[in-house]
């Protein structure tokens, strides 16, 4: 089905964009009207403003957000953000997405984002940690194992994670492991969680490949992005079999056409603090790299990448969306027109949250899992929700995001009406 292109949407507002990508699901499934006003706004949105004492003696006020959009199948859940770009309707956004993930993987989670406008590059570690305990307090009226869960997101770590941990149980007087997730395993993080978004992601590449027909060992990928998804779908993608040709992060591009070893652009990564000069390889940009020659392409940086713009250059046969709403409304319809496979960002980084689910799991029962445990439970999950996506998508004649969507939807939608309205 070609998308509708009568309704303007903006391709810049991430939650136009979010809601756009709703209206199409809840049309075909002929959502009633009150039903479909619930799902389209979020239920919670906090914003918060809080000082942070900077390592000169300097007191800077930052502005934060934790929204929750949906907490119909379970307990809100989603990451945090730290960047100077976040906005409230960027984070309205990432908080639909996440009702959206978790449905479509069918974990018992509702969908929530946070994020805080600040330069975290340019912070020390003790003002990261000072601005995330503050940030933790003023969003702790929302935050709790059985109400809204956090976990890392772009600039966030299991150090993060950790700090966010230990604020949340000394308010408390008792250590609440399962507050969060992404944490370091020393306090109750999981065995393969760092790593899940990318091995998910992996996992939805390989169905998509089997689907074609395409086997990985004759395949080339270029990838968007080297921060915790990025680089661990890389690597993968690598021990695979699959001829990896470029790579980027926020500073530039390295293009190889005989192939990369993402893995030691790891190590150089972290003696340098980029992949840019990587040796054997050639600078692009950002932008050039999306356009590069392969089979498969993972755009795992940020939000609107892959626009009306440059859709028409795109080259590869896969589009798996590492990265929260690469691919604009706009793009996603020439794309499909093309031919390119796109696997929606919904089911393409699912991984990291059901890894999450099965922390938060783990933490509230105090019985933990082996890595094989973990990465063969997640490979069912992925495996499972790209199958149901696909025939999804073959009964109703739809793209794979379409297809996603009216899973995601229609489970949301069914936990609601069964639960009724409240009063
Ligand atoms: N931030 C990740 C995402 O966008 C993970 C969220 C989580 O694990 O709760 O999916």
């Amino acid at each position: 089905m070609a998308l509708d292109t009568s309704i303007a949407v903006s391709q810049e507002n991430p939650f136009e964009i979010a809601q756009h990508q709703f209206d199409i699901a809840a049309d075909m499934l002929n959502l009633q009207q009150d039903l479909r006003d619930t799902l389209r706004s979020c239920m919670r949105e906090l914003i918060v403003s809080f000082p942070v004492g900077m390592d000169d003696g300097s007191v800077r006020v930052l502005r934060g957000y934790r929204i929750q959009h949906n907490i119909a199948r379970g307990p809100a859940k989603g990451g945090i953000r730290y960047s100077p770009n976040v906005s409230l309707d960027e984070v309205r956004a990432l908080s639909m997405w996440m009702t959206w993930k978790c449905a479509v993987v069918n974990i018992p989670f509702g969908g929530a984002k946070g994020g805080v406008i600040c330069d975290p590059k340019s912070m020390s570690i003790g003002e990261l940690e000072r601005l995330t305990r503050r940030y933790t307090t003023e969003i702790s009226i929302l935050i709790g194992p059985e109400k809204d869960i956090p976990a890392p997101d772009m600039n966030t770590s299991p150090q993060v994670m950790a700090w966010i941990m230990d604020t949340y149980s000394m308010h408390v007087g008792y250590s609440v492991p399962a507050v969060v997730t992404g944490k370091p395993l020393s306090i109750g993080g999981s065995e393969g969680r760092t790593e899940a978004t990318g091995r998910g992601c992996l996992f939805t590449i390989r169905q998509a490949l089997k689907h074609l027909g395409l086997q990985i060992q004759k395949c080339t990928a270029a990838v968007q992005g080297f921060g915790n998804v990025g680089a661990t779908a890389a690597s993968l993608l690598h021990l695979d079999g699959c001829k990896v040709v470029a790579l980027s992060d926020s500073r530039g591009g390295i293009y190889n056409p005989a192939g990369i070893d993402p893995r030691q652009v790891v190590r150089f990564k972290a003696e340098t603090g980029s992949v840019v000069g990587f040796p054997g390889t050639k600078p692009v940009s950002n932008a050039e790299l999306l356009e590069l020659p392969c089979d498969i392409l993972v755009p795992a940086a940020m939000e609107s990448q892959i626009t009306s713009v440059n859709a028409g250059r795109i080259k590869a046969k896969i589009v798996a969306e590492g990265a929260n709403g690469p691919v604009t409304p706009d793009a996603d319809r020439k794309l499909i027109e093309k031919g390119i496979f796109v696997i929606p960002d919904i089911l393409a980084n699912a991984g990291g949250v059901t890894v999450s689910y099965f922390e938060w799991v783990q933490d509230l029962q105090s019985f933990f899992w082996s890595e094989e445990e973990i990465n063969a439970r997640l490979e069912r999950i992925i495996n499972r929700a790209f199958q149901d996506t696909l025939a999804m998508s073959t009964s109703r004649s739809v793209d794979m995001r379409t297809a996603a969507y009216l899973l995601a939807v229609s489970r949301v939608a069914e936990a609601t009406r069964v639960r009724g309205r409240y009063p």
